[in-house]
């Protein structure tokens, strides 16, 4: 219906999910179950997030149970998506530009000028966790130009090339051995002498004749901004202070995730971290009726399947509150 400025009138939701990782689609595959009709808002790129959440980045999921052959990130993300939709759930690829959760109804404002407003009745919030940068200048610079935080995004585009990953972690293990199948060499620099990665992906990166662990190395400066593509970076030894120029044609950041609440400051509680605050136990936020699951609450586990298990929690929690509230 048409207001009359010409806008159409804002439609109100029963629930409205934002975020489609495996926390926003399991929440809409449950809320679709309990007909409740959900919409759920699954981004476009906010941050640098896409439709799927973080596993679009992944390569092969080998711990999700289901999958005893494994499967990859992005089939299990259309699978999850496919469910959702198939269930019921209305799904719209654009990203929230704000919230109101100061009054009953939530208002949720989408796209790019804020244009579509959403009305509803409880919100779940599952918009995950973002990769981080060092925060050089010239990184930020040449991102997409050779700097990236996905090897399996852009790994390809470099094929045959050295590359440099950065990170210590389980990430930076699985960028460094998915990125030894397509690079020329694989320098992979940490800044302390030992990962922090479980045992068994060291041991894979570690076992590489193609990667090359620098220890104690940091970057810190990526050139050439003026040919606008990554030729190499400046590493830096932290123990003799040694600075030294590696010559690559990409460099893969692997150094942990931000959660994604920049659009809840103010209106839901927060933990020091910037991860969202949730009743122990349960997805309840500070405000009743806004839900959160998956990684924006959850900086120990950050796992699919507990992602996917609080989703399930969250679309519970979401009816229960509807009922109660004489929804
Ligand atoms: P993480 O475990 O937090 O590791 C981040 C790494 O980056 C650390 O080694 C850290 O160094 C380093 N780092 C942080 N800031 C840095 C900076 N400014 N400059 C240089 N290095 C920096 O993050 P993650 O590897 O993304 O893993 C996150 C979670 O997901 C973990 O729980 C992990 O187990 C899980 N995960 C699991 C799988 C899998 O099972 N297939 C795959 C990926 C991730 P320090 O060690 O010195 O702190």
């Amino acid at each position: 219906m048409l207001d009359t400025r010409g806008m159409s009138e804002p439609r109100l939701h029963n629930v409205l999910i934002i975020g489609s990782g495996p926390a926003g689609l399991t929440a809409a595959i449950y809320a679709a179950r309990a007909n409740l009709k959900p919409l759920c808002v699954e981004g476009f790129n906010a941050g640098g997030l896409i439709p799927g959440g973080q596993l679009m980045f992944t390569t092969d999921v080998e711990n999700y149970p289901g999958f005893p052959k494994g499967v990859t990130g992005q089939e299990m993300m259309a699978k999850f998506r496919e469910q959702a939709e198939s269930q019921g759930t209305e799904l719209i690829t654009a990203d929230v530009q704000k919230v109101d959760f100061s009054e009953r109804p939530f208002k949720v404002w989408v796209g790019e000028d804020e244009n579509e407003l959403h009305l509803a009745k409880t919100v779940i919030v599952a918009t995950g966790a973002a990769a981080n940068y060092i925060g050089l200048e010239n990184e930020d610079k040449l991102k997409n130009k050779g700097v990236s935080a996905c090897a399996v995004c852009d790994g390809a585009l470099f094929r045959g090339q050295d590359m440099v990953v950065v990170g210590g972690g389980d990430t930076a293990m699985e960028e460094a051995s998915y990125l030894a199948g397509l690079a020329g060499k694989v320098y992979l620099a940490h800044r302390r002498d030992e990962f922090r990665a479980s045992k068994v992906m060291q041991k894979r990166v570690l076992e590489n004749d193609k990667i090359e662990v620098l220890w104690s190395h940091v970057v810190v400066d990526v050139h050439d901004v003026e040919k606008d593509m990554v030729t190499g970076v400046s590493l830096k030894n932290v123990k003799t202070g040694e600075v030294r120029r590696l010559d690559c044609g990409a460099l893969f950041v692997a150094i942990g995730h931000t959660p994604m609440t920049q659009l809840f400051k103010g209106q839901l509680d927060m933990h020091d971290n910037g991860y969202l605050e949730v009743e122990p136990g349960s997805t309840k936020t500070s405000v009743p009726g806004v839900f959160a699951s998956g990684d924006v609450a959850d900086w120990v586990y950050r796992q699919a399947v507990t992602a996917a298990g609080t989703g399930c929690m969250a679309a519970l929690d979401a009816e229960r509150w509807l009922q109660a509230n004489g929804h």
